[in-house]
């Protein structure tokens, strides 16, 4: 295998991560995780077209801007690997992309009712997390991100939020690191879910607000190394 262009850390993190989201639920056989690499910047890693489960540092490719294999590499790759390279050409200070079909997050794509932060660990949802509807960019679509103009359009729905629905298909959310990308798409889950459950309960329901939202995400960054700590050792099969 090619040497990457990413520090062990980053290899063993993105690794971590695809069984971390495999346990929590937030990815099954489908779905993916990349990182913006910390050597080229213009360049990404993230796994051949695998189960997150089953990813080892061995499945790690590397991505040029264009979300094309580097040559020589004819191993097979995600599908969808158009959001991840289209959303780190637009957002540089990205660094870390989680596209799921996440179950909760469906409806919010599906109905007209907003996800919104309905407590602090979901509080990043606080910008807004838009809809993205593939039909409105191409009528002929099998709702997958399989080109570039494609993954351009999302990114483009994505704009400066943390989270983007992705109408009749999933969610992508992004982070200024692996850790904070994986926290997020846990917490993305989770929020629609209690957020569902709310809407059974005596209504309006009180959400964050936006100053609330805000202060809360700068809250969570700071503790946000406790929970990678366990997660990554759990995964990693670490003491
Ligand atoms: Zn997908």
């Amino acid at each position: 295998m090619k040497k990457l262009s990413a520090s062990r850390n980053l290899i063993q993190d993105l690794v971590a991560s695809s069984r971390i989201l495999a346990t929590h639920e937030v990815l099954d056989a489908y779905g993916h995780v990349s990182a913006r690499s910390d050597q080229r910047p213009d360049r990404f890693v993230m796994s051949r077209a695998v189960a997150p489960a089953l990813v080892t540092a061995a499945d790690l490719m590397e991505l040029d801007a264009d979300s094309e294999a580097l040559a020589g590499d004819k191993r097979k790759g995600f599908i969808e690997r158009y959001i991840h390279g289209e959303i780190y050409r637009m957002r540089p200070e990205v660094m870390a992309v989680v596209h799921s079909h996440s179950p909760s997050s469906i409806p919010f794509g599906a109905a007209r009712t907003k996800l919104r932060p309905i407590y602090h660990m979901g509080s990043f949802l606080w910008s807004g997390a838009p809809v993205f509807d593939i039909r409105k960019v191409r009528v002929e679509n099998d709702l997958l991100i399989r080109d570039r103009p494609l993954g351009k359009a999302l990114a483009g729905s994505l704009g400066a939020c943390t989270c983007v629905l992705m109408r009749g298909h999933g969610m992508t959310v992004v982070g200024r690191s692996v850790p904070e990308a994986v926290f997020r798409s846990i917490y993305t889950e989770m929020n629609a879910r209690l957020q569902l459950q709310a809407t059974q309960l005596e209504g309006p329901i009180e959400f964050l607000s936006d100053e609330e939202g805000r202060r809360s995400t700068e809250s969570n960054r700071g503790t946000l190394e406790r929970p990678w700590e366990l997660w990554k050792k759990k995964a990693l099969g670490r003491k």
